[in-house]
């Protein structure tokens, strides 16, 4: 049995007027991401970690932002396409941990339908999915609530 690790990150500016959509939920706020796709920073850190442990390179390979297939595209459609390259190449997703960093709303209602959600996608039973949430203490831009980052691992078993 063969087995991988790999890390993602993903970082959105905010703006007002915009959903905001986080680990394939919509999320009531009053801004939104910035971005080509629905700017799921979540699923773009995710995918990004799972192509990492496959050396598969990373997601604006397989899914450019200036491809006009994938403008406004629903990121769990990213997600899928990602697991189904990994399991081109027998590989399989063991587990993943992820960390939003978001000043506002709140996210600890959203975070267990988050994770059924990517789950679902992955293939995997939720308890293989982590989702944690904390803001930036006030500081820099995600503070000011100008953006969103999230940090995503990842391991993989080839059977
Ligand atoms: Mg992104």
């Amino acid at each position: 049995m063969d087995f991988r690790f790999g890390l993602g990150y993903d970082s959105h500016r905010l703006a007002e007027g915009l959903p905001l959509v986080l680990g394939g939920v919509n999320i009531p706020s009053d801004r939104g991401c910035v971005a080509h796709s629905d700017g799921d920073a979540v699923i773009h850190a995710l995918c990004d970690a799972l192509l990492g442990a496959a050396s598969l390179q990373d997601i604006g390979t397989h899914f450019p932002d200036t491809d006009p297939q994938y403008k406004n595209m629903d990121s769990t459609i990213l997600l899928g396409k990602t697991v189904e390259l990994l399991e081109q190449k027998q590989w399989h997703v063991n587990h993943v941990d992820l960390t939003i960093v978001l000043e506002k709303p709140k996210l600890s209602a959203y975070k267990s339908l988050m994770q059924s959600t990517l789950a679902e996608i992955m293939h995997v039973s939720p308890d293989r999915v982590s989702v944690k949430a904390k803001t930036n203490e006030k500081m820099g831009f995600v503070g000011r609530g100008e953006g969103v980052v999230v940090m995503a691992a990842a391991t993989l078993i080839q059977k």
